[in-house]
């Protein structure tokens, strides 16, 4: 660890978004810390997609060829802890760890991602990232042609059916209670042979993780394949909050074009920052907020 334990940019998070960043930086001599606890949100997929040059890769491998890549710059430290508490200081900003170190960084960059909120149907966490999936551009040609359903409500429920129909004529809402779509949704929903389903999910019965069928509460059943799910979620690290940073109404850090959140000096990038949540999204998003907080130095000392 560098001595003092200080640097100019600590990045939280140490997946695509912050190893993205720190390749920024690492190519414009900062010294950087990049903490991550290792837990990505994908880490249960089997194949990433959608991403240039890494289309069917592992997560695993995606991230850990670009950590290689990326610590090949001297002036980048990856240190495996997970960030606790951080505080503002007269020179920038203080994190500490769960195992009680503490660093101190001039710009602090947030890419810890979001947590996402499973709910406890019997199944359902078992087939995450595998057969019940939350977005068709990921995981959607894989299943195309297959028996499919997705389960949400509303605008949403109505925004991927329209998506998924382009990938399969077997189609059905869940909608988990009263749906809630208009006369003209329901009516479009109809046309496109969409059945909606009401009676919430008691189990999803699968095979590591492949969807067989579900079982609805009243007892009836339904081969499947696929799953869209849009579930809820929450920062995985409450210490933007903590520090001040203001979110947006869908729960994301809000942030400027740059990257910058409310909070001066710090910067937010990847599935925290944003609701397009892709490999790609996270690595351009990161690569603007290495290059701002950069900028923000530079600007300060030129
Ligand atoms: C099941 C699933 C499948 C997906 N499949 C695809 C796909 O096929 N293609 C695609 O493009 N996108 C896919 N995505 C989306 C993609 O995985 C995310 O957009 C991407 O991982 C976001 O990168 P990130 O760096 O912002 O966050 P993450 O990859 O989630 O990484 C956040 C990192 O921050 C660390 N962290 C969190 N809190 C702390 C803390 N307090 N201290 C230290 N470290 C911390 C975590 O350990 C983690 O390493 C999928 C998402 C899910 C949930």
């Amino acid at each position: 660890m560098q001595k003092n334990n200080s640097f100019d940019m600590l990045i939280l998070g140490g997946s695509y978004a912050g190893l993205s960043a720190a390749l920024a930086l690492g190519r414009s001599l900062r010294q950087v810390l990049i903490l991550d606890s290792g837990t990505p949100c994908n880490r249960q997929t089997p194949h990433s997609h959608n991403f240039l040059t890494q289309d069917g890769e592992t997560p695993a491998a995606i991230a850990q060829k670009a950590r290689t890549q990326v610590l090949q710059y001297p002036t980048i430290q990856f240190h495996s802890g997970t960030a606790s508490w951080g505080k503002k200081t007269a020179e920038g900003f203080e994190i500490g760890t769960e195992a009680g170190e503490t660093f101190s960084t001039q710009k602090l960059i947030v890419a810890t991602g979001i947590r996402d909120l499973l709910p406890p149907i019997p199944g359902f966490a078992d087939c995450w990232g595998i057969s019940v999936i939350h977005c068709p551009y990921c995981h959607g040609y894989e299943f195309r042609n297959c028996p499919t359903a997705i389960m949400a409500n509303g605008e949403r429920a109505f925004h991927l059916a329209s998506l998924v129909r382009n990938l399969t004529d077997t189609l059905t809402i869940f909608t988990s209670g009263r749906s809630e779509f208009s006369p003209e949704q329901r009516a479009r929903l109809s046309a496109h042979g969409i059945e909606i389903i009401e009676t919430p999910l008691s189990e999803i019965v699968h095979q590591n993780g492949s969807i067989r069928k579900v079982i609805f509460e009243d007892g009836r059943e339904q081969a499947l394949e696929a799953m869209y799910a849009a579930v809820p979620f929450e920062q995985s690290s409450p210490i933007p909050e903590m520090m001040g940073c203001e979110l947006t109404d869908s729960g994301h850090l809000k942030t400027d074009l740059f990257q910058k959140t409310t909070v001066t000096g710090i910067f937010a990038c990847g599935d925290g920052a944003s609701m397009m949540r892709s490999v790609a999204n996270a690595v351009a998003t990161g690569s603007m907020a290495g290059a701002m907080t950069h900028k923000e130095l530079i600007d300060a000392h030129f």
